[in-house]
């Protein structure tokens, strides 16, 4: 698997340099002169942790997430005054973890994000099912909040045992969801589980825009080493056919497809909490993504509190990159929306896609895998379908490896990626 993944990078980075990220702990991040940045917030508190997610979370406690908070207006104080004057940001969305948990501190936490940055395009919120009370929903949107993102998982009972889930009344929720009106109101799903047919997947996705939804997405099942699993996962052809048959069935029904596991209804604004050039993240775990950087923040609640408390930033590697690191960092991402746009990449770079990439670009299109239209690149189904398997292998080879070192490793001198 590392093989496929060190090849493409050392192909499409014209180098055998590996992905290098060290302890460096740069005071000020250069964000100021950047266009399309966007904001990330990390709130890691839940109910109760389910098996198979792999992201950073601890079990809610009133007086962690109180100071936790409190750091996190610090950590926005801090990257903050760096700036000359209030930014221009497009999105701020928070991620967790359930930050509806803490929906009470929403709105003191846009107070603050607010006294630096000037947010154009919205603010989304990731909520768990049980968290879609009228009560919450109306602090949220009382915060600002535009865009909610439900992680249904499945409406299945059988598919909520699989995942370590227990059973949600979802009659409730649709009930309570009608209480507030949000701009996009997103359902999440995860697809390749045991014996999961279309059938049963299209009665998540009707069930879905049937009460509430506007925006779906559905994620295919990803095993992290450090994740449960206690089923047999779905071989590679299978998930193949059925991904194919759920971007037909959505086709079908009239949704546009946004990115690789997105559908929304045709009316609704293009949404994505993955897709940005730049973006300053805040809170534990949380990636910052500039022009000369990638970092990455501790992953160890006491650690963030700590550092911060010290007037430092909560830095727990960085990736210097490279000009070529820095395309293919930006091509895969912008890949993810299906499209890239070679006006926006030079825009970017200040070099033409077609001088850099020509004979990728050329390989796609004569493969099936992307067409051309105007300046923009479009991925066909076949080449979504790649993108997909190759996305799996890089957070298999990529992303595990990083987050399971920094599970066990608030600060790790380094960390090379090959
Ligand atoms: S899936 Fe959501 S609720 Fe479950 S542990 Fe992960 S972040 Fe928490």
């Amino acid at each position: 698997m590392s093989f496929i993944t060190s090849l493409t990078r050392s192909w499409l980075t014209r180098s055998f340099r590996a992905f290098r990220f060290t302890n460096a702990n740069d005071r000020s991040l250069p964000y100021q002169n950047t266009e399309n940045l966007g904001l990330y917030i990390h709130i890691p508190f839940c109910r109760s942790l389910c098996d198979f997610c792999p992201y950073c979370k601890v079990v809610y406690r009133e007086e962690l997430a109180k100071s936790y908070i409190a750091t996190l207006k610090r950590e926005i104080e801090l990257v903050g005054a760096d700036g000359m004057e209030r930014k221009k940001v497009t999105t701020l969305y928070f991620g967790g973890g359930s930050p509806a948990l803490v929906a009470d501190e929403i709105g003191g936490i846009v107070e603050t994000v607010g006294k630096y940055f000037e947010i154009t395009e919205g603010i989304g919120l990731e909520l768990h099912p049980c968290d879609v009370t009228e009560e919450t929903l109306r602090m949220l949107h009382k915060a600002g909040v535009t865009r909610i993102s439900i992680g249904i998982q499945s409406f299945s009972d059988e598919y909520l045992d699989v995942l370590g889930r227990g059973k949600i009344d979802y009659q409730q929720m649709f009930w309570e969801l009608q209480s507030v009106p949000f701009e996009t109101v997103s359902m999440d799903f995860i697809f390749a589980l045991p014996g999961q047919t279309l059938e049963r997947v299209k009665q998540d996705i009707d069930t879905a825009f049937a009460n509430g939804a506007n925006h779906i997405a559905i994620y295919p099942f990803i095993d992290f080493t450090y994740t449960k699993r206690k089923f047999e996962k779905m071989p590679e052809a299978v998930k193949k056919k059925l991904l194919a048959d759920i971007t037909e069935y959505c086709d079908q029904q009239g949704y546009v497809r946004d990115s690789i596991w997105t559908f929304a209804k045709p009316s609704v604004k293009k949404y994505s909490s993955m897709t940005r050039e730049n973006f300053l993240g805040f809170g534990c775990s949380a990636t910052t993504l500039l022009m000369d950087q990638f970092k990455i923040n501790t992953f160890s609640i006491p650690d963030y509190i700590k550092q911060v408390e010290n007037g430092l930033l909560p830095t727990a590697l960085t990736l210097k990159f490279t000009p070529r690191q820095r395309m293919l960092y930006y091509l895969f991402w912008t890949a993810y929306t299906t499209k890239v746009d070679a006006s926006a990449f030079k825009q970017f770079f200040g070099e033409k896609l077609t001088h850099c990439y020509g004979f990728e670009l050329l390989l796609a299109r004569m493969l099936g895998f992307a067409k051309k239209d105007g300046d923009c690149y479009t991925m066909t189904p076949k080449g979504a379908y790649f993108y997909h398997y190759y996305e799996n292998y890089y957070t298999l080879s990529y992303i595990d490896q990083m987050w399971n070192l920094m599970r066990v490793n608030a600060f790790p001198e380094e960390l090379i990626i090959r």
